[in-house]
């Protein structure tokens, strides 16, 4: 894939993906209260992939003990990105393109219940190992 465009809610922070790896749908019960959506959709990048290009004074990350810290605008509350160590999990929703195809449905076993998943790209009930 090519480089990626993103930009938060305000326009106050925006970034570059390098190197796209793919777009992953995520329906644990975390990422669901991150972004208020039934699934979220990201896109996975290394950690020195993920480039901000404004506003990254802007940017703050809410750590719990155990779980990925996720990066939201302070300015206008978009959710951002997650991930730790070397790896960034892209809110996909943020992004400027829109022809991006799912690869998967990850953590389905946690997904809403009020909440169907479309589509033919493949289920995991967690995480694929
Ligand atoms: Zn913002
Ligand atoms: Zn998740």
């Amino acid at each position: 894939m090519t480089d990626l465009n993103g930009r938060c809610l305000c326009g106050a922070v925006s970034f570059v993906v390098h190197q796209p790896q793919m777009l992953v749908e995520c329906h644990c019960t975390r990422c669901r209260r991150w972004t208020g959506c039934a699934s979220t959709p990201v896109v996975l990048a290394a950690a020195a992939d993920l480039e901000l290009t404004a506003g990254e004074e802007l940017v703050a990350t809410y750590a719990e003990e155990g779980f990925s810290p996720r990066s939201f605008c302070t300015r206008c509350g978009t959710s951002l990105y997650s991930g730790a160590a070397d790896t960034r999990y892209v809110t996909a929703g943020v992004l400027e393109e829109p022809e991006l195809e799912v690869a998967c449905h990850v953590q389905v076993a946690d997904k809403a219940s009020w909440h169907e998943i479309g589509g033919i790209a493949p289920q995991h009930a967690a995480l694929p190992g």
